[in-house]
């Protein structure tokens, strides 16, 4: 994918456009000052195709590639991060392992659910003890009369309060742990030893919650593995990829959205008789936007393009987040200034974005942990070719 997207991309692009502006983008204000989110919004994203895009189609998914679904993330992220939040839920990390990997049963008793809005899926790996360093995790799943024991805790689980069933990573082998000692179970709703602790609202969107999960002897069977025992710190570790791609594709959006308000803004407000679009500092910030716009662009599209046709891409993905999350910050924060008062007026879309962008640092493995990752590459590449 270059950053001129094909003809077919962008009819994609001009549809979810005007499917946006006139069905989502109306919702975005309410859903700010109530932290909830209409009820009919997951069964109109179905209607429309926009939940489980990238499910088979034999499960009534969309069965759309990965560029086909981060540049619904761009275009449903200039409305509000909510929606794309619904989307991943439907086509993230829980579903796209239960279709690669997960059983039959599994596939016809969760997907189908998932692609129509019926169902939701969470994704449990962090925990009080272990964020970045997931390998640390104390979750453990022992074996016992043939079942699966569940022990622990996990927190700032996206959605864990309203899931239908969560996929939870529990160390199976406490000697090998990261290194095959980590399984994938999913736990559904109900399961007695399940409980939602608690539930946390954070800066920004409201109506996204972070749920702390407890499990006290929870009992699952074998049916509930998805993949292979052993095989969850792999099945976490893959979706990350995709999962960093998503959010360097939301963030364009969003900056996308931002730099177009303060374009529009600049050439219509007046200071001392003249637009702001004359001003030199105000033209110098819209320039730096729109620089840092295009190389995100550049950098996402071709990442994308390359990850789709099976191109080893390094650290890129991690480049492709790092750059991205930070960038929406300064996009958001010149946005602000551009618009003056107005632009941390409560209400107004300027202010929540600018709220709202700052947790793409920390999510999906924190900027830190990306600069980790993009060195590491950059150490192992230079002593491979000494
Ligand atoms: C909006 C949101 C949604 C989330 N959804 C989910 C979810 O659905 N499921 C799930 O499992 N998790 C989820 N998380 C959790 C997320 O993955 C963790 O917050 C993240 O991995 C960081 O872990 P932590 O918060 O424990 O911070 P820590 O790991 O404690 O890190 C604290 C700070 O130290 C830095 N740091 C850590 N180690 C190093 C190091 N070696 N060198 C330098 N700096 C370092 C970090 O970058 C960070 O700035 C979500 C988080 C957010 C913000």
């Amino acid at each position: 994918m270059s950053i001129t997207l094909s003809p077919e991309l962008e009819q994609m692009r001009a549809t979810m456009r005007k499917f946006v502006t006139k069905e989502l983008e109306p919702l975005a204000r309410i859903i700010d000052e109530t932290g909830e989110v209409p009820d009919h919004v997951p069964a109109l994203l179905a209607k429309n195709g926009y939940l489980g895009m990238r499910v088979d189609e034999r499960y009534g998914g969309g069965g759309l590639g990965l560029a086909h679904y981060c540049l619904a993330l761009e275009e449903f992220s200039r409305a509000h991060r909510v929606y794309t939040n619904i989307m991943g839920g439907s086509s993230g990390n829980t579903p796209l392992a239960i279709m690669r990997l997960g059983s039959d049963a599994q596939r016809d008793k969760y997907l189908a659910g998932l692609a129509n809005g019926t169902l939701r899926a969470a994704f449990a790996l962090t925990e009080p003890g272990s964020g970045s360093d997931s390998q640390s995790m104390k979750t453990k799943a022992t074996r016992v009369d043939g079942s699966w024991v569940i022990d622990g805790r996990k927190h700032y689980i996206n959605g864990g309060d309203v899931a239908d069933f969560i996929m939870v990573m529990a160390v199976t082998d406490s000697e090998k742990r990261g290194r095959g000692g980590v399984t994938a179970f999913i736990v559904e709703r109900g399961t007695p030893g399940f409980t939602v602790t608690r539930s946390d609202t954070t800066m920004g969107s409201h109506a996204i919650r972070l749920a702390e999960l407890t499990f006290e002897n929870c009992r699952v069977d074998d049916t509930a593995v998805v993949g292979e025992v052993g095989e969850g710190f792999k099945i976490a570790m893959q979706s990350l990829t995709e999962g960093r791609l998503s959010v360097a594709s939301s963030c364009i959006g969003i900056s996308d959205r931002l730099l177009e308000m303060s374009t529009h803004y600049a050439l219509q407000r007046t200071t001392f008789g003249k637009p702001l679009a004359e001003r030199q500092a105000i033209q110098w910030m819209l320039a730096d936007s729109a620089m840092e716009l295009a190389a995100a662009r550049a950098l996402v599209y071709a990442t994308i393009e390359d990850v789709e046709k099976g191109v080893d891409t390094g650290s890129r993905p991690s480049m492709c987040k790092l750059y991205c999350s930070e960038m929406v910050g300064r996009i958001a924060d010149r946005a602000v200034q551009v618009h003056g008062g107005m632009g941390i007026v409560q209400g107004f879309p300027v202010e929540r974005f600018y709220r709202d962008t700052r947790h793409y640092r920390i999510g999906e493995g924190s900027s830190e942990i990306q600069r980790i990752l993009i060195s590491r590459d950059l150490f192992k590449k230079a002593k491979a070719s000494s």
